[in-house]
């Protein structure tokens, strides 16, 4: 038997894997005798905000996302076809068709057991699945938080990231403040130089851009604030702050000019590969739209791919690159594996995603069989790699993106095309696991 704690996306998503594979399921969910600040439905499986999927197409990140997981079995892929409402290029659902389809498909099978009740002690057997979520309860947290060292966040503050193709190299130069490179290192920053100008543009359209709506923690907590202060609350202290502060130019010479630029934007790689920048002490709680619009006003992000906007909101992830082995499960406990946004992704079909690998790895592990370790070149497989192996020192949950695909042998310059090339190695990739 293996217990899966949370019948979200990715709890629902790991029990229907393991029951198909014909082991017993307990799956546990808190709802409907408690619920999280999103949280309002009875059912599993519910979306707690937007009822888009997003985009179906093949030729991009969550396209390709959602067809390597229908070729794998998933149960949410199907369900939301069959409650599709229609939305463009997008495969949106009907939320309560679509939870309730869940829902029916998990109760009646024969192999998954529902206990209802919230979870306040880690199982002390395993394999077990953890799929309770970025707003798991908090007593659960704590003890997830005390046997990983404490290596659990419980709020996200995140710089926008951007692909390092869409960059304009002929404006930005790559330095580190004087000249401190480390060895092998070259070019770990790239600057924006900024002129007084320029510089004074994007700030009037800095501190006037509109801000989204903090969810699930208190803005005005010190502790959360101080320590990650939103780029354009930082702004508004005054014209000159973020100038001392994330923008200062000290230390670096634009090429360009041969002069100290007025204020720089450092774009900090965020993977090894050098496929994704972060914009560095960006954290920012703008609205999407605002944050492409003030952005790409910086020189030479003017074309900038956001593969990630900055988020302030709660969210309980696992710094996984410190404490998971690739198959999802805790070094220091391998029968418990994680699965969903807690681990570490980011959206919905991502979270329903990592189901599907960590439930097949605990029945794994149950049989003492191989892991199921997806090809990097795969979507899922890539994301998990993200998850497990880090990109940067300070971990930041990642969503479905070609950024973090292995790069392709020849390089095709127009994206579509280069999005369908990606897709296409992908699903060949898959099929051989698959057959395997
Ligand atoms: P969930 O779907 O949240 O499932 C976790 C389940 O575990 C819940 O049913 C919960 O009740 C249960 N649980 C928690 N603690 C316990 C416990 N101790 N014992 C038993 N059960 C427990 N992503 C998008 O792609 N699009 C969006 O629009 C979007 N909006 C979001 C809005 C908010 C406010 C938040 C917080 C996140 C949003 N996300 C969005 C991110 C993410 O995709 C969703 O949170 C997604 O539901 C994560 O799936 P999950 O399975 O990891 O967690």
């Amino acid at each position: 038997m293996i217990q899966v704690i949370g019948a979200g996306l990715a709890g629902c998503e790991a029990a229907w894997q393991i029951a198909q594979a014909g082991e017993r399921v307990v799956l546990r969910e808190m709802k409907p005798q408690r619920f999280s600040p999103a949280h309002k439905s009875p059912l599993f499986a519910e979306l707690v905000c937007s009822n888009s999927l997003k985009a179906r197409r093949l030729d991009s990140a969550a396209g390709l996302l959602k067809e390597e997981m229908r070729r794998m079995g998933s149960l949410l892929v199907a369900c939301a076809e069959q409650c599709a409402v229609p939305a463009g290029g997008a495969l949106a659902v009907d939320r309560d068709l679509f939870a309730a389809a869940v829902t029916e498909k998990i109760r009646s099978h024969a192999n998954i057991e529902v206990v209802d009740g919230e979870v306040t002690e880690l199982p002390a057997e395993g394999p077990a699945v953890i799929a309770t979520g970025p707003l798991t309860s908090e007593t659960l947290a704590e003890k997830i938080s005390a046997l990983c060292g404490g290596s659990l966040s419980f709020f996200d503050a995140a710089a926008p990231i951007v692909t390092a193709d869409s960059l304009n190299r002929e404006k930005i130069f790559a330095a580190s403040r004087y000249g401190r490179e480390e060895a092998g290192a070259e070019g770990a920053y790239l600057n924006c130089p900024m002129n007084k100008a320029e510089y004074e543009t994007f700030y009037q359209a800095l501190i006037e851009a509109e801000p989204a709506p903090v969810h699930g923690f208190d803005v005005r907590d010190p502790k959360v604030y101080e320590g990650c202060m939103p780029v354009e609350v930082m702004a508004r202290r005054g014209p000159d702050t973020i100038r001392f502060g994330p923008l200062k130019p000290v230390g670096l010479r634009d090429p360009a000019t041969g002069h100290r630029p007025w204020a720089v934007v450092q774009l900090r790689r965020e993977n090894q590969a050098g496929t994704l920048y972060n914009l560095v002490g960006f954290q920012t709680n703008l609205k999407f739209g605002e944050q492409k619009r003030v952005f790409q006003m910086i020189p030479g992000l003017e074309q900038a791919e956001f593969v990630r906007y900055g988020v302030m909101h709660r969210n309980t992830f696992l710094n996984s690159p410190h404490v998971l082995s690739a198959d999802l499960s805790l070094r220091e406990n391998p029968a418990l594996f994680f699965a969903g946004q807690i681990l570490g992704v980011e959206g919905y079909m991502e979270s329903s995603a990592s189901g599907i690998v960590s439930g097949r790895n605990a029945v794994a592990r149950l049989r003492g069989g191989p892991p199921l370790i997806l090809p990097a070149e795969t979507m899922i497989g890539s994301l998990l790699r993200y998850v497990a192996f880090g990109g940067t020192a300070d971990f930041q949950p990642m969503g479905a993106n070609f950024g973090i695909l292995p790069p392709l042998e020849t390089k095709i310059k127009d994206k579509r095309l280069r999005y369908a090339a990606f897709s296409e190695r992908a699903l060949q990739k898959l099929a051989a696991v698959i057959e395997a």
